[in-house]
C-alpha cells in the first residue's frame, strides 16, 4: 500500500472561515542544513466569492518578487495561488517570521510596486506569457489591499450570511 498523501497546510484550512484581506502564518518549514523558512499567505480575494484576474495576478508576481527583493534578501519566493485569490510568500524566518517586522515589508514593497510604470521583466524575453499583464489591475489590487492594511491581522471574520 502506498503511503497516504501529504497535504499543504492550505488545503486543511476552512476556506470559508477566513475573511479577506489578511496576511497569515501558513507554514513553518525547518531546512535540513539549518535555518528555516516560513511561509506567508498573503489573500487578497474572499476564497469562492471573488478572485483576481489572470493577467493582474501575474503582474502583482513581477512587481512585488521585484520590490520585496530590493527591500531585503530574506525573501525566498513569492508565488501565485492557483485559485486565483492570493500568494504565497516565503521567507527567512530569521529575520522574518513575525507579523508586524514582515507586513513592514510588506507595505513598503506595494508601496513601491504603486509607483511603477512598468512591470518589472515582463518582455518577451524575461517572461513566460508577456502579454498576460495589467500593471492597472495590479496598481488597482495592490491599492485596495494596502487600503486595508489594519484588516490584516483578522484572519477569521464574523459569520458571513
Ligand atoms: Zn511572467
Amino acid at each position: 500500500m502506498d503511503d497516504p498523501l501529504k497535504l499543504p497546510e492550505s488545503f486543511t484550512l476552512d476556506h470559508d472561515a477566513v475573511s479577506a484581506p489578511f496576511v497569515r502564518l501558513a507554514g513553518r518549514h525547518v531546512l535540513a542544513g539549518g535555518g528555516e523558512v516560513v511561509k506567508w499567505d498573503l489573500r487578497f480575494e474572499q476564497p469562492n466569492e471573488g478572485h483576481l484576474e489572470m493577467d493582474t495576478v501575474h503582474s502583482i508576481e513581477h512587481s512585488l518578487a521585484t520590490t520585496l527583493r530590493t527591500i531585503t534578501d530574506a525573501v525566498v519566493d513569492i508565488s501565485p495561488m492557483g485559485c486565483q485569490t492570493g500568494f504565497y510568500v516565503s521567507v527567512d524566518a530569521a529575520e522574518l517570521d513575525d507579523f508586524d517586522v514582515f507586513t513592514e515589508v510588506l507595505a513598503r514593497g506595494i508601496q513601491t510596486a504603486l509607483e511603477l510604470n512598468t512591470v518589472p521583466g515582463s518582455s518577451r524575453t524575461e517572461c513566460g506569457w508577456a502579454h498576460s499583464h495589467s500593471i492597472e489591475g495590479a496598481k488597482e489590487a495592490l491599492a485596495g489591499f494596502l487600503d486595508k492594511r489594519d484588516e490584516w491581522n483578522v484572519i477569521y471574520g464574523e459569520e458571513r450570511a
